[in-house]
């Protein structure tokens, strides 16, 4: 299983040859949809040699992350999978209806979950049809380009370990700031917050010390990257002169610093007292 353009945000250059190897052994190659943002409409999973891969609808096609319910992934399968998909399988006849065809031989059978998030799904697909196959096309085609545009404007005040055009986000890593100041991934993370950001993700991937994976997707103007840069900037140049004001951010939201251990350890889901 994998997922092209990889979590650095790295188109993966040997891709045809990684996917022939696996199939050299005996494996099938899944592919894993959850960065589809940086190539809908653009490049083909199957074309990479991919035999079967799912898309996160909370992902790349407007469902609802996290808090508001659970996402959804449809899967779809090379052609030459396709006897094997579960049953029924929804048909259009000859009279142009749709019927729900149940006699599949080498199906693996049914699934209990075969209708899936049903209203998550009727809404993916209304996000498809809205934007239409250049509208999505276009879709990835801005979220590359904004994540490059905040990536070099970025790599003048923080380090980004991948110095190369990404795709839909990029690594940038705290390392170097926080041998200098004491100033970790985590404390801009909250520095965001006070200046009105939703954080991005930290930590992750593992592989870069102290990183912060910026994703500014497709939604946004050049006037709103431009006031995050600048906020990223400020922040690291706060660290800098003063570096507790960082550390004991934040200071605006309902809930300041929490200690997270605590948190973890004895954790308190009562309201009140
Ligand atoms: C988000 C993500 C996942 C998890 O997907 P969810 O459906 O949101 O749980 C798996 N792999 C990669 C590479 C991701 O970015």
């Amino acid at each position: 299983m994998l997922t092209n353009p990889n979590t650095l945000g790295l188109f993966e250059d040997h891709i045809l040859e990684i996917t022939q190897a696996v199939h050299a052994a005996g494996g099938l190659m899944y592919y894993d949809g959850a960065n589809a943002n940086a190539l809908m409409g653009n490049s083909r999973p199957g074309d990479m040699g991919f035999d079967l891969m799912h898309l996160n609808l909370h992902k790349t096609f407007s469902i609802p992350h996290g808090g508001g319910g659970a996402g959804a992934g449809p899967i779809g399968v090379a052609e030459r999978f396709v006897e094997f998909l579960p049953t029924p399988v929804a048909r259009r006849d000859g009279r142009g209806e749709y019927r729900l065809d149940f006699e599949r031989p080498k199906s693996i059978g049914p699934m209990r979950s075969f209708w899936s998030n049903f209203a998550h799904v009727v809404r993916a697909l209304t996000y498809v049809y809205a934007n239409g196959g250049e509208g999505l096309t276009k879709i990835s085609q801005l979220a590359v380009l904004n994540a490059n545009y905040v990536r070099v404007a970025v790599k003048g005040f923080l380090e980004t370990p991948y110095d190369e055009p990404c795709r839909h986000e990029f690594i940038a890593s705290a390392q170097a700031l926080k041998r200098a100041t004491g100033v970790r991934a985590l404390d801009i993370a909250k520095a965001l917050l006070d200046r009105g950001y939703h954080a991005p993700t930290i930590y992750f991937p593992l592989l870069v010390p102290e990183c912060i994976m910026i994703e500014p997707t497709e939604t946004e103007s050049k006037e709103t990257l431009d006031e995050f840069i600048a906020a990223l900037r400020e922040i690291v140049e706060t660290a800098k002169s003063d570096p507790a004001a960082i550390m004991n951010a934040p200071v605006n939201t309902v809930v300041g610093r929490i200690d997270e251990t605590r948190a973890a350890r004895q954790p308190d889901l009562r309201w009140g007292s």
